[in-house]
């Protein structure tokens, strides 16, 4: 099979094969990146409820800090050691991140219900003083927990009525008091159990740590930490957040990472969870999860993470649907986790079908560039062959005459010099071949530089019609000139230019055909009564340019099928070259020609030193002039 043939079946086989492939790809590539996206999306709401808790974890450890440091500082029969406590206080003070957090301390135990306890740490003191006005429901709620005397010896002290319930689901283990948080005010509360003197019937009553929070310190400096370090801080943690007071379906913000973030965020927000208690309560959770959790040393209500960590829980004093719950609520900040998502997914979307467009039209660059390789090197082949052709003729013509002269078959003076005529004649038309395709060659490698002069266009065309000239005679062509009166000088270069000029009378002449008849024209282009450009058209009435062909006649080394086929010989080279030149000199060559109506080229020049404003001169009059040859 011919190599063509073969070259034009892989090329079109191949391109809709890899066209298919793209498509293929791009569909795969859409449906994947739904399924990412949705593994995407639940690996957000994972990490996002671990920051949560994590969030939660550190804010019930930094807050159980306290009555942890003060173990120990309750004695045996129950009673606060105020000396010990401070002591102690003064430590956790000296460790701790947020100093001010807590200020005093109370004390109650259920068998002296009326007094309670206050704790001076500064002064080391202890007294009792009255109930402060915000503690009226704890203070219900703890009386509750107390249980009558008469009852004492039946019923243990312990945690309020609904956690003695749920005591009983702990499969009758006896429960440990726990970490427990009001709220409202807000405070701790920490139950303690002094040890039960051997012998005793009843257990010994409960002494309750109560430590009031500093709500401004949560707000300002523990909130924001926390916020920080969970969902805010690093790449990739891109969310609001705001911890939200709850109290009867009223929000208060106690902290938005982002202003005007928190009102309504909680119907909004991708996640939300309680501080305190079961994380998602509110569908009223009974409080058995507090006394059923696993049991570590002593008093503490703890558990161990995944992590190994301990954890501490927080369970809510006041567990009614109006009572308040502190809630932290979590957006991303793009609106939601399903925005984010997508958003990421069009991002991945766009690079990789951006990759696949680049594929594809690299592809159909590959295409077309070898395309036109294999256009050239027909080209080239072609150039190759009409250069042999046009050496030849000369060549032949030379040696044989050369031969005559040399054998003495010519010995006349009058037939030696004719043969020395032709002999220089032919020379002369291998110089100017060989001219015009180093000259060629010269405009390929590097953009040719001139110096643009002003000059007349009349002594240009003079020039290359005198270069033309044996042409012209010897074709018996009838000339037909004429130079517009007044024409304003050209920018361009006088040899450069009458190359070209010459170039396109030699074709006018070759493809003139039978009407042996060429015209030249200058004139002048204006706008507005101003010269812009002056034009030297080159025309002739002979074959004429197929609409097909008026782009393929600038390429280099193409020539027209009819004439490459016909004894006209040429080399393709003469209108690239001369539109490389005119180019060079900031001009324009054009065409318009018609199948067998002849050809006309048109070369555009600016005017010398930039558009000159015409100034009708009277009494000179236009060159008009006509030649036959
Ligand atoms: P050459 O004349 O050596 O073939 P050119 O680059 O000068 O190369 O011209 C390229 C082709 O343009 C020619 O082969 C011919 O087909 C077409 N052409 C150029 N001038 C004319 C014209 N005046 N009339 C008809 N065809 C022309």
């Amino acid at each position: 099979m011919n190599s063509a043939i073969k070259h034009r079946i892989l090329l079109w086989g191949a391109v809709p094969v890899l066209a298919a492939v793209l498509v293929l790809l791009a569909v795969l590539q859409y449906r994947w990146s739904g399924q990412v996206s949705a593994a995407t999306r639940s690996q957000m709401e994972l990490n996002l409820h671990a920051a949560l808790m994590g969030f939660r974890q550190d804010l019930a450890r930094e807050l159980a800090a306290v009555p942890l440091e003060l173990r120990g500082g309750i004695d045996d029969s129950g009673k606060p050691n105020a000396a010990r406590l401070s002591q102690q206080f003064h430590q956790w003070q000296q460790g701790a991140a947020h100093p001010a957090l807590v200020s005093r301390m109370y004390f109650w135990t259920s068998s002296d219900k009326e007094h309670l306890l206050s704790l001076d740490p500064g002064r080391e003191q202890m007294q009792t003083v009255e109930w402060p006005p915000n503690f009226d429901r704890l203070r219900q709620r703890l009386n509750q927990t107390a249980p009558p005397p008469d009852h004492s010896a039946s019923a243990p002290h312990g945690p309020p009525q609904h956690d003695r319930d749920a005591r009983s689901r702990t499969h009758g283990r006896e429960p440990s008091p726990l970490w427990l948080v009001d709220e409202s005010i807000p405070a701790i509360l920490r139950p303690v159990r002094p040890r039960q003197a051997p012998g005793a019937m009843a257990p010994a009553a409960l002494t309750w740590i109560i430590i009031p929070i500093e709500l401004s310190v949560v707000e300002k400096e523990v909130l924001p930490e926390l916020a920080q370090k969970y969902l805010t801080g690093s790449p990739g943690l891109d969310y609001r957040v705001a911890v939200l007071r709850t109290v009867a379906d009223k929000q208060e913000v106690l902290y938005s990472s982002e202003a005007g973030f928190g009102g309504n965020a909680a119907t909004s927000a991708d996640a939300a969870l309680n501080l305190f208690g079961p994380p998602t309560r509110h569908a009223q959770m009974p409080m058995a999860g507090v006394f059923a959790m696993p049991r570590s040393s002593g008093n503490e209500r703890t558990s161990q993470t995944q992590a190994g960590e301990r954890s501490i829980r927080f369970e809510p004093l006041f567990f009614a649907s109006d009572d308040p719950n502190w809630q932290i609520v979590a957006q991303h900040k793009k609106g939601s986790l399903d925005a984010a998502v997508s958003g990421l997914r069009w991002r991945n979307l766009i690079v990789s079908f951006g990759v696949l467009v680049v594929l594809a039209i690299t592809m159909a660059l590959v295409v077309i560039t070898s395309q036109r390789a294999r256009r050239l090197a027909l080209l080239q082949m072609e150039f190759v062959a009409g250069v042999s052709h046009e050496l030849r003729t000369p060549l032949a013509v030379i040696s044989s005459a050369a031969e005559n002269i040399a054998h003495g078959v010519v010995a006349e003076k009058e037939q030696v010099a004719r043969y020395g005529a032709s002999i220089l004649k032919q020379s002369r038309q291998l110089t100017k071949l060989v001219e015009q395709v180093l000259v060629f060659a010269a405009t390929q490698q590097k953009p040719q530089r001139y110096r643009l002069r002003p000059l007349n266009v009349a002594e240009v065309i003079d020039a290359a019609l005198e270069n033309t000239a044996n042409m012209v005679t010897g074709g018996a062509v009838t000339l037909e000139r004429h130079i517009e009166p007044g024409l304003p000088p050209v920018a361009a270069d006088f040899s450069a230019l009458t190359q070209c000029l010459q170039n396109l009378i030699n074709n006018a002449i070759k493809y003139g055909g039978e009407s042996r008849w060429i015209g030249i024209r200058a004139a002048a282009q204006k706008e507005k009564d101003t010269v812009r450009e002056v034009t030297i058209t080159v025309e002739d009435h002979g074959m004429g340019i197929g609409p097909g062909e008026l782009k393929q006649i600038f390429d280099p080394f193409y020539r027209s099928p009819a004439v490459a086929g016909s004894n006209i010989h040429g080399t393709g080279l003469g209108l690239p070259l001369a539109k490389t030149l005119i180019e060079a000199m900031r001009g324009r060559l054009t065409v318009e020609s018609e199948i067998g109506k002849g050809a006309r080229f048109t070369v555009h020049l600016p005017v010398a030193d930039g558009p000159e404003t015409v100034t009708a001169k009277s009494g000179v009059k236009g060159e008009t002039s006509a030649a036959t040859s």
